[in-house]
Parts: structure tokens; C-alpha cells; sequence
């Protein structure tokens, strides 16, 4: 059987991948597991080079997984670019880190005896990926369990799964063998049921909705599985009348049409405080209005379509609900003229927290836009929320700019810009977003588990 991937801007095919049986899958894992005690045996240095050699492979022909990108995700070619050399940023951090994979010695506590702690790979691992990053989802978490000897099967999304394969044939031709990193695709419900279920899997890693994070969670439960959640975000952008306008358009608008605003760190809700309110809003749309909506394989950067027909209809429908319950339409509003899966570029004033615009995930290119009055207003407002992935703010004043980063409920706090990502930083959430970090030697951590050795005896 296979799986036709459709490409969002025009309804085409844009390729095909296999859906493999529950026994293939099967098959799949028991190479995963096969390959474990080889791999974690390795010199960290030669694991370290298999991933450079993969990096360097793919960089090589960063074009043809960009084009590829854009034909079965809808982003256009230079996001995809930038994707793809933020992706690759993983391959080559991990590769470095591999070799740093450090333990302790602590002064002992008997007169004949020594203590060491060593950090050693925890097993066979999995991974659940989304659509939004075809490509970046899977390097930084396939390149942070290889380096620290951990085998890995992924799935990704069955919406993105050519760039998914693409990877795969590039890390075998690097070298990186059979069993230490499988792709499967079929049915994801069976798919993630044999991953939480196998009890050789030591781990799983999990991008994607909170509604499933938590479904795998409570199956890994069983198993006592150790497991990463980079979940659902609702993230806030705070503008204080201190800030740099300019700037702080830019950054809003940055942030969140990267990927048409199909981005679980979009600017969700964007508190803007009274006295700039109305000149920011302008500016914004201004901005904003200059920007094209096509489909993405073109050089220029253009607002894309939504992933499929769900997406679409979920940000067609929260844009309308809120146009009824009284919301301002400073620019866009509806269904863009092309038709399909696009929707114009949006900014909505003159909401209130009680919409449901507030309490969800957007997923769209839609500017909501509220405004305060105080700081402790915009922190209270800012934490109102079940997630707690990102908060974004501008402001020039540096005691408020501490105070928001203390105070704040999320595990990313960027002040002063709309750019959150790249290897050499923890990236992971709080509260209903998840646990567990992505990147920076944080990440690799998520992969070792913490071994005490006593030596006692010593002095016989
Ligand atoms: P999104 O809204 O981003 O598609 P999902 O959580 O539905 O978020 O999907 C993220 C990933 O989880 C995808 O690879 C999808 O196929 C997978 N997935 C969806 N449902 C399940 C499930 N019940 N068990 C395991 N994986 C699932």
C-alpha cells in the first residue's frame, strides 16, 4: 500500500510513500533494537563523523530537499532554505557534542573506595514528527540520539513524508547504517501503539498536537518510558510603549507568517499596550499588506497555503466567529481569491480573552491583536493560557525586561526579537506545551541516562 502526498498549494500529487503493515513496522523496530549494542559501542568520535558526513551530503544538495519541501509542505523556497540550513545546524552541533558527553567524579565517601558518574545512551529510541518542519523536526532529533548512542525509529507526519525519506537515503549513503536510524509510514494510531507498547524502545520523542502528546504519554506510562514533548503553544507577543516599533513590527511579523503561521511558536496573541495601539496597528498593516500570497516555489517570500483542509477550515472559522462577536478588521478577513487551501493575511483588533481565537492554537496567518494597559496587566494576561512554549516581548526598559523574564510561564522567553531557534539553544516548553529540551547540550541529556559507579575495595 501507499500514501499520496498532495501538495496544499494546487491539489497535485506531489509523491508517494509507503504504508507498511503493523509487521513491517514490527520488523522495523526489531532492527532498531538489533543495532543498539553496536552503535552505543562506538567511539563517540566515529559516531561524530558519520553524522558530519551526513551534513555535509545533504548540504550539498540543500536545493533538491528545499524543492521538495515546498511541493508536499506549501512554504516557499527560501523558509525551506532557511529550514533546512537550521536543520542541518543540528546534524553538525550533535556531531561536535557526541564527544562531550561528560560524567563526574565526586570525592568518595569511604576511605577505599572511588565514585564516578557516567552518562551512557539510554537504549533504542523512537519519534513522532509533525508537517510544519519536514525537515528540521527530524534532524534535531535523529542527530541528538545518534551522537549520544542511541538508535532511533521515526515517524514522521504522513502529510510530509518525502523529504522524511529523502533524509534516510542521504544518511545512508553518509554511512549511517540499517537499524541505527529506520523511517516508518502507515496508520499513525498503530504506528504509535507498537512504538509505546515494544519495551526495547527506552524512549520516545514527541512533536505534535497536546491532544496526542498526552495519549502517548499515559501509553509510555505503562512502560515507564522516558519521553520528550514539544506540544501546543499559545504564545504570547507583549509590545510596551517603550518599544521600538519598527523593530517590533518586523519581529511580529516574522514570527508568525514563517510557515504561513502553521508554527506551534507563533505569536498567538499579541498584547499591545494602549498608548501605541493605534500607530502600531497601522504600521503593521501597512507591513503586512505588501506581502504576496502563492504558492511557494519562487524565490520571492510569500504568505503560502494552509496544510490541507482541516487547517484551512479551522482558521477560515475562528476568523469569522471573531468577526461576529464584534472583532475589527484592520486588514484581510477572509478566504484569500485564489481559493484552495489560502487565506488572505488577517489583522483582527478590538478582541477580548474570552474568544476562542484566545484559547487556541491558530495555526494561520491571522494577527490577533489586544490591547493593555500596565506590565502587570500584559504578565497576568500573558500567563492566562494552559501552555506555556514561548513569550515574546519589546520593550527598551531593562528592569521590566528581567522582570518578564522571571516572570513569565514558558520555557522560551525572547526579548526584542521574533527569531527563537538554532542548535546551540534549549527549545522546549512548560505547563500544557510539554517537557523535556531540544538542542544545545541540554538536548543530548534527553538521550543518556546517569550511571553511579561505586569502586570500594580499593585498598586490598
Ligand atoms: P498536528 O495537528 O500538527 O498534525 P498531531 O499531533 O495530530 O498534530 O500530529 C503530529 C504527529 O503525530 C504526526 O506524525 C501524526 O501522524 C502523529 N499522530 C497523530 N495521531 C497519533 C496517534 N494517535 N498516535 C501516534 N501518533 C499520532
Amino acid at each position: 500500500m501507499t500514501i499520496t502526498v498532495i501538495n496544499p498549494a494546487d491539489a497535485s500529487v506531489a509523491g508517494h510513500a509507503p504504508h507498511l503493515s503493523a509487521a513491517e513496522v514490527g520488523a522495523a523496530i526489531d532492527r532498531t533494537s538489533a543495532a543498539f549494542p553496536r552503535w552505543s559501542r562506538m567511539l563517540a568520535r566515529e559516531r561524530g563523523e558519520l553524522l558530519r558526513r551526513w551534513f555535509e551530503l545533504v548540504r550539498a544538495d540543500r536545493r533538491l530537499f528545499a524543492e521538495t519541501m515546498v511541493r508536499e509542505n506549501g512554504k516557499c523556497l527560501s523558509e525551506a532554505l532557511g529550514e533546512i540550513d537550521y536543520g542541518l545546524g543540528f546534524i553538525e552541533w550533535y556531531a561536535e557534542e557526541a564527544r562531550r558527553v561528560y560524567g563526574d567524579t565526586i570525592p568518595s565517601h569511604a576511605a577505599d573506595a572511588a565514585v564516578m558518574v557516567i552518562k551512557q545512551p539510554v537504549g533504542p529510541t523512537a519519534a513522532i514528527t509533525p508537517w510544519n518542519f519536514p525537515f528540521m523536526m527530524i534532524t534535531r532529533k535523529v542527530a541528538t540520539a545518534l551522537a549520544a548512542g542511541c538508535t532511533m525509529i521515526i515517524k514522521p507526519s504522513e502529510e510530509t513524508p518525502l523529504t522524511a525519506y529523502l533524509l534516510l537515503d542521504y544518511a545512508r549513503r553518509a554511512g549511517i547504517p540499517e537499524g541505527v536510524f529506520e523511517m516508518v509510514t502507515g496508520d499513525p494510531k498503530e504506528i504509535g501503539a507498537l512504538f509505546t507498547g515494544d519495551e526495547r524502545i527506552r524512549k520516545i520523542s514527541f512533536t505534535g498536537s497536546t491532544a496526542v502528546g498526552k495519549l502517548l504519554a499515559s501509553a509510555c506510562g505503562q512502560g515507564l518510558k522516558k519521553m520528550t514533548l514539544e506540544l501546543g503553544g499559545n504564545a504570547p507577543f507583549m509590545v510596551f510603549d517603550d518599544a521600538h516599533v519598527e523593530d517590533a513590527v518586523a519581529g511580529l511579523v516574522a514570527a508568525k507568517l514563517r510557515n504561513s503561521g502553521q508554527v506551534c511558536i507563533s505569536p498567538n496573541r499579541i498584547f499591545v499596550q494602549e498608548g501605541l495601539h493605534d500607530r502600531f496597528v497601522a504600521a503593521l498593516a501597512e507591513k503586512v499588506a505588501q506581502i504576496r500570497v502563492d504558492q511557494g516555489m519562487q524565490d520571492e517570500f510569500v504568505v503560502g497555503p494552509m496544510i490541507n483542509q482541516a487547517g484551512f477550515d479551522k482558521v477560515a472559522q475562528l476568523v469569522a466567529e471573531a468577526r461576529e462577536q464584534g472583532a475589527r478588521v484592520a486588514l484581510g478577513g477572509r478566504p484569500h481569491a485564489k481559493g484552495g487551501l489560502f487565506h488572505e493575511p488577517t489583522i483582527l483588533t478590538g478582541l477580548h480573552d474570552g474568544m476562542r481565537l484566545a484559547h487556541t492554537e491558530i495555526f494561520g496567518p491571522v494577527f490577533a491583536i489586544y490591547s493593555f494597559e500596565d506590565e502587570a496587566e500584559a504578565i497576568r494576561r500573558a500567563n492566562d493560557t494552559e501552555y506555556g512554549l514561548v513569550a515574546y516581548a519589546y520593550t527598551r526598559d531593562l528592569g521590566r525586561a528581567f522582570r518578564l523574564s522571571q516572570r513569565i510561564e514558558a520555557g522560551m522567553v525572547i526579548l526584542n526579537s521574533g527569531s527563537v531557534g538554532t542548535a546551540s539553544v534549549p527549545f522546549g516548553g512548560v505547563k500544557q506545551s510539554g517537557y523535556g529540551r531540544e538542542g544545545s547540550h541540554h538536548g543530548i541529556e534527553e538521550y543518556l541516562d546517569v550511571k553511579y559507579v561505586l569502586m570500594a575495595g580499593l585498598q586490598h
